[in-house]
């Protein structure tokens, strides 16, 4: 009866600061407007730039203070019912289908600078370096990279076919060229080393490791649930393209690259999204990856990308270590027995399957043919502690 009583209170208490959130948003002074954007390097250093990131920092204190309530809220439940305990210990795990703690491979210390570098030009590069490049585009959630035209990220253009159409023609083929382009070349290679909001995302994943909170691990289940998410976004999406709508009220992004930027911005819909996509992430790696409808039209086009994982299925012994250190819950890197390219639509070229794999060269992420990383026993067990010497 307790515990149901401090249910319905955290309900109430976080459905008030979210609708106190969402109003407050509505204020005028957060209106955006595209015509507006003047914004300067000089404007970086600003009080005006403070007072834009504003927004920014409700998101960060509502996403705190839902974290903290989810927490305790399991808690709670683990406390209180028995069976949820047992459930909880057969479920969750602080790792979160990690492997133990290892010396960085050079892969990954690439693909994590790559990740900070990206975001660092996509949302500041326009300003830094006064960047002006047409419409050139990359398909991902990152508005303000271009300071010419901070419109040109492929997602704004495909959910807005209207604008497309009216640019002249040369900038069309400079827009679809470009796009398709960076398809081909790297697929969803974008997701793994590009996108702010991946970077957003995995920040989210090691925060929670670093205050060792218990992760939900990846299940059959779990990506069930997740499935009707990914498709409402995805017609969303879709649908909005050719009614002529406005996905941007629905990017998460919005609430963040746009603002870091210091373009002031309405945030509506989006800064609430953004809540969910903060504390989801949390507790599940990539968890916004795997509804993300930009994510999953890029991954239409995995077969023709240059980046593919490979594997040898003689070198494999069914460990499952792979599909459960997957951010994407990618079950046929596992299951697969015959054939070499296991590469899946989902597949965002992380690595962490090759780097948990303990079997030499059993799974190899590869571009345009040549090895990249390959899965090395001697690679994994670099970090582990030695075992105890045992006294006789
Ligand atoms: S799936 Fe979407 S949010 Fe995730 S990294 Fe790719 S484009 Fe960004
Ligand atoms: S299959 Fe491997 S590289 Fe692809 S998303 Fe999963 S862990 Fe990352
Ligand atoms: S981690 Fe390696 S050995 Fe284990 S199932 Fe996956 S590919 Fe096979």
């Amino acid at each position: 009866m307790k515990s149901r009583r401090k249910l319905i209170v955290t309900i109430l208490v976080c459905g008030g600061l979210a609708a106190l959130a969402y109003f407050s948003w509505m204020l005028p002074f957060y209106e955006f407007d595209v015509n507006d954007y003047d914004v300067s390097f000089e404007k970086l250093f600003s009080a005006e730039y403070l007072r834009t990131l504003v927004p920014l920092f409700i998101i960060a204190a509502l996403s705190a203070v839902g974290i903290v309530l989810v927490v305790k809220l399991r808690k709670q439940m683990v406390k209180s019912d028995r069976r949820y305990s047992r459930f909880a210990d057969a479920h969750t795990s602080k790792q979160s289908g990690r492997a133990p703690k290892q010396k960085p491979a050079l892969f990954m210390i690439v693909r994590r600078t790559v990740m900070v570098v990206s975001a660092v030009v996509l949302i500041w590069g326009g300003l830094i370096f006064g960047l002006k490049m047409s419409s050139l585009s990359l398909p991902l959630l990152s508005c303000p990279w271009n300071s010419e035209e901070m419109t040109a990220s492929s997602c704004y253009y495909l959910s807005h076919l209207n604008e497309l159409f009216q640019l002249p023609i040369k900038k069309i083929l400079l827009f679809v060229g470009s796009t398709a382009a960076s398809v081909i070349l790297l697929g969803r290679a974008v997701c793994g080393f590009i996108c702010p909001m991946g970077l957003i995302q995995d920040v989210m994943d090691r925060l929670r490791r670093r205050t060792k909170t218990e992760g939900i691990a990846a299940n059959e289940k779990l990506y069930a649930a997740l499935t009707p998410i990914k498709w409402t976004l995805v017609l969303v999406f879709a649908g909005l393209c050719f009614a002529g709508g406005n996905f941007c009220n629905f990017c998460p992004m919005v609430s963040v690259s746009p603002i870091l930027a210091g373009i002031s911005t309405s945030l509506y819909v989006s800064g609430f999204l953004m809540i969910f996509v903060l504390i989801g992430s949390f507790f599940k790696r990539r968890l916004f990856c795997s509804v993300c409808p930009v994510g999953y039209m890029v991954g239409l086009f995995h077969k023709v990308s240059l980046f593919r994982v490979k594997k040898d299925c003689t070198a494999c012994t069914e460990c499952g270590a792979c599909y459960e250190a997957c951010p994407m819950g990618i079950k046929q890197i596992y299951t697969e027995r015959g054939k070499a390219d296991v590469t899946d639509a989902n597949c965002i070229m992380c690595g962490e399957c090759v780097r948990c794999c303990p079997e030499d060269n059993a799974l190899s992420l590869t571009f345009a043919g040549a090895k990249i990383y390959s899965s090395s026993r001697k690679k994994l067990m670099s970090g582990c502690e030695p075992a105890e010497k045992v006294r006789r």
